[in-house]
């Protein structure tokens, strides 16, 4: 199988270079050409497997220049029960909300407690081998843009993997104190961590900018570098993320929710648009699901593009409680358009362009009527968030992060809008105690708050008695090693100077 560019057909690539380059050369981002179908009977094969068999499977049809070894290995080391605590990383616990069968997939069991590790436990593993195959001897430079969780988890991901380096830019006003915390204090001999004035699309901008300035890439090529990407426009990010959406169909199915070939609905908290475009591929491929209902916080710049065909970022940013999701230009939107107008580079690039000059585009009346017949839109404010954390934790005894309850309240409305009783999986995308301020001040309202971090985690834990990650636990424990704060424009230098080829 050979993939292209969203916004150039001819540029066409094997999976591993698409995962080595991490994006085009010509700015757009890797495709597959065809998309694997999966009959029913495919379907009901993969019932008979475990999270990691289902892995296997998904791997081997996107990726064809893997042997079925070093697939089997990739899966195998990044997956274990050591990393995940259990033999399924990603298990979907029956829980109600307002009185409606809510199943909510919990995606963030992994080493840095978010969602993110689905991917980056195995991405890792997936570019060494793609670098061996299509690079020899090169370094590769991971740059990541982070507006929290990617960051921590490619970190993890990465450290001390040979051939790579990783450098990492966060908003220094963006992100919640644990996950700096987590970030700071992030051990290994290749990693370099740094906070910029400015919010997550101004990272993203920059990092995105040092990828295609040929100048910057010809000083690594002479020194026998190349740079790569963790974030989701890599697509060594988002195939993994179709596994857990396949693997959730299957336990429906198992524990008896809906029949074999019976529709799901699936809600995403959503952000740069990566997690839902997984469940979408996941369709695509013939996996029976009715509605992809995208939930996001008071950057409601998606919910506006599903209801409109109008993509507009020129408005307030916010800064929420929710903050993996405080994202203006959803990059993996720019797959759908192409997905969506019938694999139309010259109209994706179209789009693109417009974003980037006028940060402004509206699609085609087809293609509008496609992301509207597919999507549902809705967003919800930090208020209802922590209404919906509160009754969640009242009703049911669950405790859910703030991104998760963003999903679980736009769920709610769509419900009620629409009647829909498909039975419906929830992505659940972080550890409540990753965002324990929050959290805490939703089921304990009224109360002082401590000021310390982990106060506030001792007292979420005191209170509620729900089991602290053991990686959270151990933080506070650990030495702060990076503290730099830069502004946009030294991005390229720190870079260079990291790298230490000025
Ligand atoms: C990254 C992230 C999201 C958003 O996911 P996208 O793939 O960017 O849409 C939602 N919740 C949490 C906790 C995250 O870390």
């Amino acid at each position: 199988m050979l993939y292209n560019s969203t916004e150039n057909k001819k540029e066409v690539v094997s999976a591993s270079q698409a995962i080595a380059q991490g994006i085009s050369k010509d700015g757009g981002l890797f495709v597959p050409q065809e998309i694997p179908e999966y009959d029913i009977n495919t379907i009901k094969d993969l019932l008979q497997l475990d999270y990691k068999g289902i892995a296997k499977k998904v791997f081997s049809d996107y990726l064809s220049d893997f042997t079925a070894e070093e697939i089997e290995d990739c899966v195998n080391k990044a997956y274990t029960d050591t990393k995940f605590g259990s033999d399924n990383p990603a298990p979907l616990v029956a829980k109600k909300y307002n009185g409606i069968d809510a199943n909510i997939l919990e995606l963030w069991h992994g080493p840095t407690c978010a969602f993110k590790d689905m991917a980056l436990q195995i991405l890792p593993h997936l570019l060494t081998k793609s670098l061996k195959k299509t690079n020899d001897g090169k370094d590769a430079v991971i740059l990541v843009a982070t507006s929290g969780d990617t960051g921590k988890a490619a970190l993890e991901g990465f450290k001390d993997v040979e051939h790579t380096k990783i450098i990492v830019f966060y908003p220094a006003q963006g992100v919640s104190p644990m996950q700096k915390h987590q970030m700071n204090t992030q051990e290994g001999s290749n990693v370099k961590v740094c906070a910029i004035e400015g919010n997550f699309d101004d990272a993203q901008t920059g990092v995105k900018k040092i990828f295609t300035t040929h100048e910057i890439s010809e000083k690594l090529e002479k020194n026998n570098m190349m740079f790569s990407s963790a974030n989701s426009i890599n697509w060594g990010r988002l195939l993994p993320q179709i596994v857990y959406y396949i693997a959730a169909y299957c336990e429906m199915v198992n524990s008896g929710k809906i029949a074999l070939g019976d529709k799901m609905n699936v809600v995403v908290p959503t952000g740069n648009f990566g997690n839902i475009l997984a469940s979408y591929y996941a369709f695509c491929m013939g996996l029976p699901i009715n509605k992809f209902i995208c939930a996001s916080n008071s950057n409601n710049v998606l919910t506006d593009f599903i209801n409109t065909g109008v993509y507009d970022k020129n408005r307030q940013f916010y800064t929420t409680i929710s903050p993996s999701m405080d994202i203006l230009v959803s990059s993996n939107l720019e797959r759908l358009l192409y997905k969506l107008s019938n694999d139309n580079d010259e109209f994706t690039k179209d789009c693109m362009s417009k974003l980037k000059t006028e940060g402004k585009y509206e699609v085609t009346p087809e293609v509008k009527d496609a992301v509207s017949n597919a999507f549902y839109g809705g967003f919800c404010d930090d208020r209802a968030t922590k209404e919906t954390i509160a009754k969640m934790y009242k009703d049911e005894n669950y405790l859910c992060d703030t991104h998760t309850a963003v999903a679980v309240n736009v769920y709610d409305k769509y419900v009620q809008e629409t009647g829909d009783k498909t039975p419906t999986v929830i992505a659940s995308t972080a550890s409540p105690y990753k965002f324990s301020k929050s959290v805490l001040s939703a089921v304990n309202e009224g109360n002082d708050i401590p000021d310390s971090e982990f106060d506030m985690v001792d007292m979420l834990n005191d209170i509620t008695k729900v089991d602290i990650p053991a990686p959270l636990a151990s933080l506070k424990n650990k030495q702060v090693r990076f503290s730099d704060t830069i502004n946009v424009e030294d991005m390229p230098n720190y870079v260079l100077d990291s790298l230490g080829i000025k």
